[in-house]
């Protein structure tokens, strides 16, 4: 709806863009829960308007009004049902009131609400500000929402921006002088409580409190101006640091854990970091980065998502060093020798805490009060944090000592570090196993696991997404190499089966008869060492991988073809036996020839890659059929 005459003073009506349309009515009519974050929105976007005039002046003396007071002040009117909130702030220029209140940020935000939406789980106002629309919350409680805002630019005039939030906005010239924003609320019917000073005061002390400006309701100060990471640790009250980590983690529960870093020497730095209890949505999405908050002796200077590797991203918090310069810009924070060593030290003191968690988990575990943030951890962040083995080399052992998988010898549902399953290694085992799957009740029943249950062999049964991406790159644990049950060339311990099986019959004439059955289908068809009660299994030829994997790389580069498998065929089998004998009789080549498919669409079957199974059905009919006939001739 742009108007054909442009002039400069009347007000211009724009139209929002479709998807912010679409945004702005899930926002209205879906959000139910905590609509008090709507001012702690307004609240952070005036402190970071504060936080960047007061960067620029670090460089520029032209800025408007370069003595005002760094500072938010709100209004609330009962009478008129208005809440305003105004700051001292950067402001905007008319060219960022329409590209900043009329776009959405992220562009995955939309179609992540509307599937959540539509998956049936509630919108809560606490995902709002983790995706950029923060200002749009004010909607949920205002039926119209006017901007006054004055750059800081002194060239740049004042603009208002006023929406009801159904489609349009227009933009026009104010005659305002002061720099900074002032945002007005007219407060819907059902949410007019947001105009009682009592009730704001309440919800600034509940999110705002550690605002780095002063909030000021009614001409006082309500929030605590305070940087508790400077604090000495014995000072800190338990309580302030949960209300602390709830304002910088925007969460409403308490933390898991805290850690307050005090270094002083080559590299001087303090920080307060936390481990929440619970991942945050969006967690997993590749867009997720959720930054620490970095300060130059105090002074705010930028999220910064360098400070610790994508596999500690969970991690929220405060990092203040004294080795920056104020006036630091991104690019150089990036390359910082400084924030490099911070960060290496941070990393350090995270898998430390972490190690202590798991070490007080094992000592109290079977008393009365098991110590259970390990596992909540591990539960909550597990999978993030394994990627942790492929990306940190130099963390690589500290890392591997912290994961946890299930196995064989462990409950459904339960864990074993790497370090208790060597510790269980049989007299002679040089290998840890593994078998990789969808499911623990899945992996259980594949007949490549029947002789490691029938010599009580432990395997490490991966059932975690991320953990095909990660386990088979690990060549080692200490100086244990790390196989997979399902390749070829597995090395096992004692081979009991081969020995048992010849007895009898012409082996060598079956095998050969199996290779051209299935020729171009299998890579090779040979004796098996690790079948105890099934006929036959399919395993990894040289250079191939695990099938779990194989499906997992198809479904990301679909064309992919599956490399052959090795036959393996279990020669102590009563069928195979049988197959024996029968191989020696020509007119029964075409009973071979069918028990030969049907082994092996078995055991495709079991390894969930049939693509035939109405033949499967066929042929074992058929077998049925001669099994049940009451005169049919000894097969
Ligand atoms: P975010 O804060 O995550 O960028 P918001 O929806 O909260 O997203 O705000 C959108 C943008 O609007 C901000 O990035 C900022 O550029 C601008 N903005 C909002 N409030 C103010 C303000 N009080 N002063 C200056 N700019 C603001
Ligand atoms: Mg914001």
């Amino acid at each position: 709806m742009e108007p054909t005459t442009p002039s400069v003073e009347a007000p211009q009506e724009h139209a929002f863009k479709a998807e912010m349309q679409q945004l702005l009515h899930l926002l209205i009519h879906s959000l139910y829960t905590h609509q008090d974050i709507f001012l702690r929105e307004l609240i952070s976007n005036a402190s970071d308007a504060l936080n960047k005039v007061r960067f620029r002046m670090l460089t520029d003396r032209e800025v408007r009004d370069a003595e005002a007071a760094l500072r938010i002040e709100l209004t609330a009117d009962p009478e008129a049902g208005t809440l305003t909130i105004e700051d001292t702030g950067i402001g905007m220029t008319a060219t960022e009131l329409t590209e900043r209140l009329g776009t959405v940020a992220s562009s995955g935000t939309l179609s992540f609400l509307q599937e959540m939406k539509q998956s049936g789980q509630p919108l809560d106002g606490e995902m709002i500000g983790e995706f950029g629309v923060g200002f749009y919350s004010a909607f949920m409680v205002a039926e119209r929402v006017v901007v006054e805002t004055c750059p800081a630019d002194q060239n740049e005039p004042a603009h208002r921006w006023t929406s009801d939030g159904a489609g349009t906005y227009t933009v026009e010239p104010i005659d305002r002088q002061q720099r900074g924003t002032r945002i007005t609320l007219h407060l819907r019917e059902q949410a007019h409580e947001y105009a009682q000073e009592a009730r704001i005061r309440h919800v600034i002390q509940k999110y705002s409190n550690f605002i780095d400006f002063p909030i000021a309701l009614g001409g006082t100060q309500v929030n605590t101006v305070e940087a508790l990471w400077r604090k000495p640790k014995g000072e800190l009250v338990p309580e302030e640091v949960k209300a602390f980590y709830q304002f910088v983690a925007h969460d409403y529960q308490d933390p898991l854990g805290h850690l307050h870093v005090k270094v002083e020497g080559t590299t001087t730095f303090r920080a307060l970091l936390f481990v929440p209890a619970q991942a945050p949505p969006g967690l997993f999405r590749d867009d997720f980065q959720r930054k620490l908050h970095l300060y130059a002796a105090g002074v705010f200077i930028q999220d910064n998502s360098d400070l610790l590797p994508e596999y500690l991203r969970f991690i929220r918090g405060v990092v203040d060093t004294e080795d920056l310069p104020l006036n630091v810009s991104r690019e150089v924070t990036q390359e910082s020798p400084s924030l490099r060593k911070i960060s290496k030290i941070l990393v350090n003191r995270v898998l430390s805490l972490l190690r202590d968690w798991a070490e007080a988990e094992r000592s109290t575990a079977g008393s009365d009060e098991p110590d259970t943030r390990y596992a909540t951890f591990f539960e909550q962040f597990g999978a993030l944090f394994k990627l942790g083995i492929n990306t940190d080399e130099g963390n690589r052992e500290a890392i591997l000592d912290l994961l946890r998988y299930e196995s064989t010898h462990t409950e459904a549902g339960a864990y074993t570090s790497l370090q208790a399953y060597v510790d269980r290694m049989q007299e002679g085992q040089e290998t840890i196993y593994y078998a990789l799957g969808d499911h623990r009740t899945v992996l259980e029943r594949t007949p490549n696991l029947e002789y490691f249950k029938k010599h009580n062999v432990e395997v490490l049964l991966l059932t975690d997404p991320v953990d095909v991406f990660t386990f088979p790159y690990l060549a080692t644990y200490q100086e244990y190499p790390l196989q997979s049950i399902e390749k070829a060339d597995l090395d096992l311990v004692s081979s009991d089966a081969v020995e048992e099986a010849s007895t009898g019959g012409d082996q060598e004439a079956l095998l050969a008869r199996m290779k051209t059955v299935l020729e171009g289908r299998v890579q090779e068809v040979r004796p098996s060492k690790r079948l105890v009660d099934s006929a036959a299994t399919l395993v990894v030829g040289s250079g191939g991988v695990d099938r779990h994997m194989e499906r997992m790389m198809q479904m990301m580069n679909q064309g992919l073809s599956s490399a052959p498998k090795v036959l393996e065929v279990n020669l102590g089998h009563p069928l195979i036996r049988n197959l024996n004998h029968l191989v020696a009789t020509p007119d029964q080549d075409a009973t071979v020839v069918q028990a030969i498919e049907q082994l092996y669409a078995g055991a495709l079957l079991l390894e969930g890659s049939l693509e035939d199974p109405a033949s499967f059905v066929e042929r074992m009919t058929a077998f049925m059929v001669s099994a049940t006939t009451p005169d049919a001739p000894p097969a």
